[in-house]
């Protein structure tokens, strides 16, 4: 059906690639750019099809990358680098005349603050050229979000209540490791807590809600409110919800580490100057800590993400859990990455199918909660991620 370029080589690009070369009736081409070039050849290796070509890119070099878009003519880009490189690869793109998607909203490098609206400011111009923009098609955001659609379509005439759980209840058997990138995680897990509650915003100070869940199949974990980017564009595309929160489940010595590192200064965004080079402590953090793509090896147990949701149904309060549940180990097995980079690489490749297929092809900028949540659905259970539904049952918030 036509060519694609993933950009990023990390444990997402990863899994990204791994899954494309799986259907080749879709995606006919594939070529892997990153900034490193021999992380790109060691995927292609691994997966063993030299069919797959790669290049090195700085992807926030925009000439750079329009170059290497025109030579090659993909129809969409996958971008899995970091958040702090959307800009630039949306701008490439639209220069390129390529479609974007990606599962991780734009970051300032300066400042710890993620929010749509850098991003939704593209809609005209996407428009304008035809293009389609897909924005968040990881897990969370991504399936949580597709979730939430799939809920409103199939089983709500209103939703009121909506919680998004995420429980890692995996163990690496490493004392501190994050499960993805590690500069973006800790800026995610460091900052305020903020919800979404009777039309504002309310601020919380870091950790300070939290409460203990069950999780099926796992067990109890305490889980923290914290602030995630998909309750931005669902309280926007879903306004009949009184409450939006987002819960993450922490262990105490995960949370111990990450309070002395903050004490120490180790979080710090902004460089300082070290033997008179300049060096920003977190980037620094990233060198030593282990890297997230390694720790597969020794990973055992499971995730287990989900939302839950309180609305009315035929004049009656529902109550609605659906949630999927990703072995660490079968993960590796298929990918050679831990379960987190496997259940954002798996929808990352379906979003790009479902645009493929003309299935999710409109020119603008679109959140993935604003397509059709159904086909979707169905290659989740098909490619790696089944879901499972819980109907009328206490949601334990
Ligand atoms: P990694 O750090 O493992 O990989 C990032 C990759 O991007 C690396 O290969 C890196 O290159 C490359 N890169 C960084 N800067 C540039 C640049 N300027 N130009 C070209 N390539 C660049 O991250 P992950 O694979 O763990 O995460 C990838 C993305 O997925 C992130 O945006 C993350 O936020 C998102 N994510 C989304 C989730 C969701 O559920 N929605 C969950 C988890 C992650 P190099 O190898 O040289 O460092």
């Amino acid at each position: 059906m036509g060519k694609v370029i993933i950009i990023g080589a990390g444990g997402v690009g990863r899994v990204v690639a791994y899954k494309v070369a799986q259907h080749p009736e879709v995606f006919t081409e594939v070529m892997i750019a990153s900034r490193t070039k021999s992380k790109c050849d060691e995927i292609v290796q691994a997966i063993g099809n030299p069919n797959i070509k790669t290049a090195q890119i700085d992807a926030e070099d925009v000439p750079a990358l329009v170059k290497l878009l025109k030579e090659y003519q993909p129809e969409l880009l996958i971008n899995v680098a970091l958040p702090y490189q959307d800009l630039t690869i949306m701008d490439a793109c639209l220069e390129a005349g390529v479609n974007y998607l990606d599962t991780a909203n734009y970051e300032p490098k300066e400042e710890a603050k993620f929010e749509y609206s850098w991003q939704w400011a593209y809609q005209d111009r996407f428009k304008e050229k035809g293009l389609t923009a897909i924005l968040g098609c990881g897990f969370d955001p991504g399936v949580t979000s597709i979730f939430t659609a799939y809920a409103a379509k199939h089983h709500f005439d209103e939703m009121y209540f909506l919680d998004i759980v995420d429980c890692n209840a995996g163990d690496h058997g490493k004392p501190f490791a994050t499960n993805f990138n590690p500069e973006i995680n800790i800026r995610e897990v460091t900052q305020k807590g903020k919800y979404w509650e009777n039309g504002k915003w309310i601020e919380t100070a870091p950790h300070e809600i939290h409460m203990p869940l069950h999780y099926p199949e796992v067990g109890v974990r305490e889980s923290y409110v914290i602030y995630h980017e998909e309750l931005e564009s669902l309280v926007k595309n879903f306004p009949t919800l009184k409450r939006a929160r987002f819960w993450m489940t922490f262990g105490q010595e995960y949370l111990t580490h990450l309070r002395v590192i903050q004490n120490i200064g180790m979080a710090g965004i902004v460089p300082i100057n070290y033997n008179g080079m300049e060096i920003v402590p977190i980037q620094f953090l990233k060198a030593v800590l282990p890297n997230p793509g390694d720790l597969g090896t020794n990973y055992k147990g499971w995730t287990s993400i989900g939302c839950r949701i309180k609305g009315i149904k035929d004049g009656s309060v529902k109550t609605y859990y659906i949630y999927n549940n990703c072995s660490h180990e079968a993960a590796f097995k298929e990918t050679g990455t831990q379960g987190v980079s496997y259940t954002t690489g798996v929808p990352a490749m379906i979003g790009a199918m479902m645009f493929m297929k003309g299935l999710w092809k409109k020119p603008g900028v679109f959140n993935v909660e604003e397509f059709d949540p159904d086909p979707f659905m169905e290659k989740l259970n098909q490619y790696g991620l089944p879901w499972n539904e819980l109907h009328d049952i206490s949601l334990g918030l």
